[in-house]
C-alpha cells in the first residue's frame, strides 16, 4: 500500500482501459466537508483504487478505503478514535438514464467529463461510511459510570427533561 498522496483527478475511462491500480493516502483536512464530521485533524485515510473493464465494456472502479480518524463519543462527549473501511464497486456512466441501467451489484460514478476527482470521489464514499453515532468501548467511556448505576429514585424527578450543559458540567474535574 501506497504512502504517497493520492492522486487528485485522474481519467478514470483511461485507467479502466489500462487496467491500472491507483494507491494513496489522504489526510482528514485533505477533505473539508469530512473533516467537519470529525473530533479532530488527527488521522490517516488509506485508499486503494483498482480500474478495470467488464464483460460488457463497463469502466469499473474497484474502491477500498481504510480510515483512521477521531470521532466525538455520543455519551461522553470525548474525542474517540475509529476506523472506517468502505468498499464497493463502481460503473463509471456518462448521466441519470445509464446510471438507472446498471445491474445491482455496480454503483454508478456519474461522470461526464473526462477526468475524475478522485478527493471528492473518496469524500462521499467515506460520509457514507460515517456511523451516524459512535460510542467508547464501555470500559474507555468517561460516562461509564453514569450508565451502569442506577441513583435513588429521589434524585430523578419525573419531569427533569435532559439538560445539555449536565454533560458539560460533569465533565469538569471533581476535587
Ligand atoms: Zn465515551
Amino acid at each position: 500500500m501506497s504512502t504517497e498522496p493520492l492522486t487528485t483527478t485522474l481519467d478514470v475511462r483511461k485507467a479502466a482501459a489500462r487496467g491500472a491500480s491507483v494507491s494513496g493516502v489522504l489526510e482528514p483536512q485533505n477533505l473539508a466537508h469530512f473533516n467537519t464530521l470529525l473530533a479532530s485533524s488527527d488521522g490517516e485515510v488509506n485508499v486503494d483504487l483498482t480500474f478495470s473493464k467488464d464483460e460488457e465494456g463497463r469502466h469499473i472502479i474497484e474502491v477500498a478505503i481504510v480510515a483512521q480518524v477521531m470521532v466525538i463519543c455520543q455519551r461522553c462527549l470525548e474525542p474517540m478514535a475509529t476506523q472506517l473501511g468502505s468498499r464497493s464497486t463502481l460503473a463509471v456512466v456518462l448521466n441519470d438514464e445509464q446510471a438507472a441501467l446498471l445491474p445491482k451489484h455496480l454503483d454508478p460514478l456519474v461522470l461526464d467529463e473526462q477526468n475524475c476527482n478522485l478527493w471528492d470521489l473518496v469524500e462521499e464514499e467515506l460520509i457514507l461510511a460515517m456511523k451516524p453515532f459512535s460510542y467508547h468501548d464501555t470500559q474507555d467511556c468517561k460516562d461509564r459510570m453514569k450508565v451502569f448505576s442506577h441513583p435513588p429514585i429521589e434524585e430523578v424527578p419525573v419531569e427533569k427533561k435532559p439538560n445539555p450543559f449536565d454533560v458539560l458540567a460533569d465533565l469538569k474535574p471533581s476535587k
